[in-house]
């Protein structure tokens, strides 16, 4: 049963009776995938009001990471893509009336490839507005055909630098940056978005030189400052693992205000 829940909520080894080869299985056919969690009725990712899938799998270990649970993909349920679609469509019209859509996160949703392709085909198929939520570090995977039934992509850029880059996430920036220009050449609409972490993310210049990567790809529809929070804070500590932001704050309004700013005077949408 897919019910609905938060990605606030810690989740662990839900998929772990799995034997290893249907897991190998499902990533190559895509038949079935791994969720974290599947939320209803977002206003914060994407356009309008949305279905959620958060997809487990990530290859990334973002210091700042609020949903960590989401690394390890036996950490999701495993969910048939039959019966994704089939929760999907009870939403249909309810989401076109809502000016909304399918939002698949994570994690990182591309270390799924082949389901999220099979849904986001059949979220299409139906007439729905598909967005994935990512890191674009495996965006090499999906051919430039699957990106056409992508509507939108919201990309996560990190930092600028690619040594604080790779100190803050475990890997380098460059292929992000190389996914955010082959979405330019094909003009897909794409959202940045943006983690402001007060000594961590919150250097100008920094910023600067993201705003003006971003203003000159001309796909850029918007840019999205998240304020750094400590409520994955209590998941770094139920999974044992050291958690190096104790003492970080979030950034003050005016920090916000001030990065967007920075977004807004290279000619973007900030908010
Ligand atoms: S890319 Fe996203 S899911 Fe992966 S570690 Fe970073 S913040 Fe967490």
């Amino acid at each position: 049963m897919l019910e609905a829940k938060s990605p606030f909520e810690l989740r662990v080894n839900l998929g772990k009776d799995l034997p290893e080869t249907a897991v190998k299985d499902a990533l190559a056919s895509g038949d079935m995938g791994f969720l974290h969690s599947f939320t209803t009725g977002s206003t914060v990712d994407g356009p309008g009001v949305r279905v959620v899938a958060w997809t487990t799998g990530c290859g990334w270990r973002c210091q700042y990471c609020h949903n960590p649970d989401t690394w390890t993909m036996r950490n999701g349920i495993p969910v048939s893509v039959a019966k994704a679609v089939e929760e999907l469509r009870k939403y249909r019209r309810g989401l076109q009336t809502m000016a909304g859509g399918l939002t698949i996160s994570g994690g990182d949703p591309l270390m799924q490839d082949r389901f999220v392709v099979k849904l986001l085909a059949a979220a299409r198929a139906m007439q729905v507005h598909t967005c994935i939520e990512t890191n674009g570090y495996f965006g090499e995977k999906l051919s430039d055909a699957e990106l056409a039934t992508i509507d939108l992509v919201m990309l996560g850029i990190k930092t600028w630098d690619d040594e604080r880059h790779t100190k803050l996430t475990g890997r380098p920036v460059e292929r992000t940056l190389a996914f955010a220009r082959r979405l330019s050449a094909l003009r897909k609409p794409m959202w940045v978005r943006f983690v402001l972490v007060p000594g961590l993310t919150d250097d100008p210049e920094d910023i600067a030189n993201i705003a003006k990567f971003a203003a000159g790809l001309g796909n850029v529809e918007r840019v999205e400052v998240l304020p750094f929070h400590q409520m994955g804070r209590f998941k770094w500590e139920q999974l044992g693992m050291r958690y190096a932001l104790d003492a970080v704050e979030a950034p003050s309004p005016e920090a916000v205000e001030r990065a967007c700013e920075i977004f807004r005077s290279a000619g973007l949408k900030a908010l």
